[in-house]
């Protein structure tokens, strides 16, 4: 217990609301895992694809993602690893692809409100994994500014995001271009004081 709270932690009571018998007296930690593929294609008409936007960085890039929103797998994964270690709806139970209202939305309005609800439910990020398995745009020369963005919007230092690029190996549809896959996991660590 004493180690916990050296550690900013907080045990686990029976009396918290959500807390299961058998999980009390542990660290109130939560796990995520959060993942997300879209299509990429050219822009109207010749196809559907929004400009290329990853990790809140636009690339120019001849081919984009195609979604209901402006398409960012990574804001969407990490919003979805958020939920998920949250154990509440999912990015797209929340904002449904048939909704106007997301119409080619900026994916920041979503992570944002993972965010808000990761505060309000009395947790913080202790750390996020990015992957990104993209063949083109190349990453490496935008990865800090991605990793800036989640860290920005999440109120995050930027030394608790890491992203990494993955080619996929030239097979399958990700492989050859065809789509952005990207997987992430958050670790959650319950606060004293929600802030
Ligand atoms: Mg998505």
């Amino acid at each position: 217990e004493q180690g916990l709270t050296r550690l900013g932690l907080v045990a686990d009571r029976p009396d918290h609301a959500g807390a299961v018998p058998s999980a009390a007296g542990l660290p109130r930690l939560r796990i995520g895992h959060g993942y997300d593929l879209h299509r990429l294609e050219p822009p109207p008409p010749t196809g559907r694809g929004r400009p290329f936007i990853l990790g809140g960085v636009r690339f120019d890039h001849p081919v984009g993602p195609v979604g209901h929103s402006d398409g960012d797998a990574v804001y969407h994964a990490v919003t979805d690893a958020l939920l998920g270690a949250l154990c509440e709806a999912d990015i797209g139970q929340i904002f449904p692809d048939d909704d106007p209202r997301w119409d080619g939305e900026d994916s920041t309005v979503f992570l944002t409100a993972a965010r808000d609800r990761t505060r309000s439910r009395g947790y913080a990020v202790v750390n996020l994994d990015v992957t990104v398995v993209c063949v083109r745009p190349k990453l490496a020369p935008h990865k800090q500014a991605m990793i800036a963005n989640i860290a920005r919007v999440l109120g995050l230092d930027v030394g608790q995001v890491n992203l990494k690029g993955k080619t996929h190996e030239k097979v399958d549809a990700v492989g050859e271009g065809r789509a952005v896959e990207v997987h992430v996991v958050a670790l959650l660590a319950a606060i004293d004081h929600p802030g």
